[in-house]
């Protein structure tokens, strides 16, 4: 282990360092990647981001979003950066097969782990720790640990917008539950530092393509299943969606909070099928975990009120599963 006195006076001098999140990043796993990214580069350091997969194009907007590399696209660099590496900043992510397969390059590396995350039962795999799972976001610890690593430091515009980002979905727009003080707080300092909401609003979200509200007109109109019995509310996205809406990288994300705005519906779930497996995400209100349920059957978890998984069952057999843990949960 290391603690933070040593990491700054690592960081005192340039060094190869890599910053990762987790496959398919969402908004708080860009965010936080990018904010450090934005921190670091200035400072003289080598900096790479690796993505385990792409990233959705509407984060395209996110200021030096271009030096992300796509591990799919580049493995052998990848690996290379990996094994070369000073320091790895794991970000965002609790466990390295979130990363997979980038993570079989960590078993051949000297670098320092450094872990910042706020997903429940992290794995003990990093040098230095930062992880709180009270924290809004990974965004709120990346500012929380820019503070300790450097109390004099004022964020710059682009770190700025990159924690914001990242502060904002994964709080719902400072609505769900892992919303919290510090995320206040925190963006009004960030709003002393020059960040401009109507232009992450804009870009975020004014950004979007036709094809994508069709698809959510559609699935919420014929592929939403509503069971008041249950106290669940599920949405099935199948290949022929993905195939007749054109779906891009991240089309879905959001989709699944829709049947939660149902009073009966206490858990949500979204189906999507993929190439090989079926993806699983879970929202809940209150105290109903579905963290529990992704772990002890989805190989998956998260945070208590959302988090996702996967099926290697077909489309009918993962509807069965689901409907059968919840007539054994009885969450109404
Ligand atoms: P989403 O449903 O938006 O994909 O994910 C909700 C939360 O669950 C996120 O914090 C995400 O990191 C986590 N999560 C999603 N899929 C998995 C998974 O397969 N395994 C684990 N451990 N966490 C997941
Ligand atoms: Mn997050």
């Amino acid at each position: 282990m290391i603690n933070i006195a040593e990491l700054y006076t690592l960081l005192e001098t340039p060094k190869k360092i890599v910053i990762t999140t987790h496959q398919k990043p969402d908004g708080d796993a860009m965010g936080s990647s990018l904010a450090l990214y934005n921190y670091l580069a200035p400072k003289g350091h080598f900096v790479r981001v690796v993505t385990p997969t792409d990233f959705p194009t509407y984060f395209n907007w996110m200021p030096n979003c271009d030096e992300v590399w796509n591990y799919e696209e580049n493995p052998t660099l990848s690996n290379a950066l990996v094994y070369e590496a000073d320091i790895i900043f794991c970000l965002d992510f609790n466990d390295l097969s979130r990363i997979d397969p980038f993570n079989k390059a960590f078993e051949q590396t000297q670098a320092k782990i450094v872990l910042i995350d706020h997903h429940l039962y992290p794995k003990d795999f990093a040098h230095f720790i930062l992880h709180d799972v009270k924290a809004c976001s990974t965004c709120e610890l990346i500012y929380r640990f820019l503070e300790l690593l450097e109390p004099a430091y004022k964020c710059s515009k682009e770190v700025a917008t990159c924690i914001y980002t990242g502060i904002l979905t994964d709080t719902g727009s400072f609505s769900n539950g892992a919303t919290n003080k510090k995320a206040f707080e925190i963006t009004a300092q960030l709003l002393d530092a020059g960040l401009n909401i109507i232009e992450v609003q804009e870009n975020l979200n004014q950004n979007g393509r036709e094809e994508k509200l069709r698809f959510i007109g559609n699935a919420l109109n014929r592929k939403m299943t509503i069971r008041e019995d249950l106290g669940i509310g599920y949405i099935i996205v199948d290949r022929k969606d993905a195939y007749t809406y054109n779906l891009q990288n991240g089309d879905t994300e959001g989709l699944v909070n829709y049947p939660l705005s149902i009073e009966k519906v206490k858990v949500a779930i979204l189906i999507k099928q993929e190439a090989k497996i079926i993806k699983l995400s879970f929202r809940s209100k209150g105290t109903i975990s579905v963290e529990k349920i992704c772990r002890e059957n989805f190989e998956g978890g998260g945070h208590r009120n959302a988090s996702g998984g996967k099926s290697f069952l077909s489309l009918p057999e993962t509807i069965n599963k689901i409907i059968s843990i919840f007539e054994k949960e009885k969450i109404v």
